[in-house]
């Protein structure tokens, strides 16, 4: 077993993830464009303030499921009884014969700390903080990506990028249907009749998997990969999502 993660079946858990937090992304959070808009030393104070913060308040979990592909068309995939309608998926993911359906959260306790800096009126620090949760969950959901590439490695296929209901084309709506399959509950994540998932900060996900899948459909999975020894890299690290 590999530290940190757990199989049970087609299951996978990840839990004490030793996670990066990029602060491009979490500047990127707070409306920021990278290489173009240059935060001022207070900023970077509330920053390192918030990550401090943030760091013993997030608890990353997630949990994956991979399942066979029964059925495709150019905008649908159809595994373990449900179909997924998603515009365009067979150009974006060419063929896949496998898909991962699986979900990430930090957990609530950010965001809990979140309300009650907006009740006590530390604004900066509460929306800082808020940021820096929405860059963990993403770096998060990256994470888990990069681990389901190396998984596929092994397995000698292609994993393609993540994909969620309510990014893109694919309707937000479609998250119950991506519930039905993942082990939501595993990863400690609900859904409500809206659509919204609890703990808040949290991330859906699905990627395709098979010999003739396409990868780097958005952007390089590699460049956020600590794999240091991938035989496979296409582009080096930039910034790996783990420490
Ligand atoms: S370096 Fe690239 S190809 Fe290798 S496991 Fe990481 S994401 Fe996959």
């Amino acid at each position: 077993m590999i530290a940190g993660r757990a199989h049970t079946e087609e299951v996978t858990v990840f839990a004490d993830v030793p996670l990066a937090i990029d602060p491009d992304e979490v500047l990127r959070f707070q409306g920021y464009k990278r290489g173009i808009d240059v935060p001022t030393p207070d900023v970077l104070a509330l920053f390192d303030e918030a990550l401090a913060l943030g760091r013993t308040l997030i608890a990353p979990s997630a949990a994956v499921r991979w399942l066979d592909v029964t059925d495709r068309s150019a905008g649908t995939v159809v595994v373990g009884g449900v179909t997924l309608t998603i515009p365009d998926i067979e150009r974006l993911w060419g063929r896949v014969e496998r898909v991962a359906a699986g979900v990430c959260t930090i957990g609530d306790a950010l965001e809990r700390r979140v309300s009650e800096l907006w009740d006590e009126r530390e604004l900066p620090l509460a929306v800082m903080l808020d940021s820096v949760g929405s860059g963990a969950v993403e770096s998060l959901a990256e994470y888990v990506n990069d681990a389901l590439c190396q998984e596929g490695i092994r397995r000698d296929v292609k994993v393609t990028n993540r994909i969620s209901p309510g990014y893109g084309t694919w309707d937000v709506a479609e998250q119950s249907q991506l519930f039905r399959l993942c082990p939501a509950a595993a990863a400690g994540v609900s859904l409500n009749d809206a659509c919204f998932m609890r703990p808040a900060k949290s991330i859906s996900l699905l990627v395709g998997a098979g010999p003739e899948a396409r990868v780097d459909h958005y952007f390089s999975q590699c460049a956020r990969c600590w794999m240091a020894e991938c035989a496979y890299r296409r582009v080096p690290a930039r910034r790996p999502v783990r420490r």
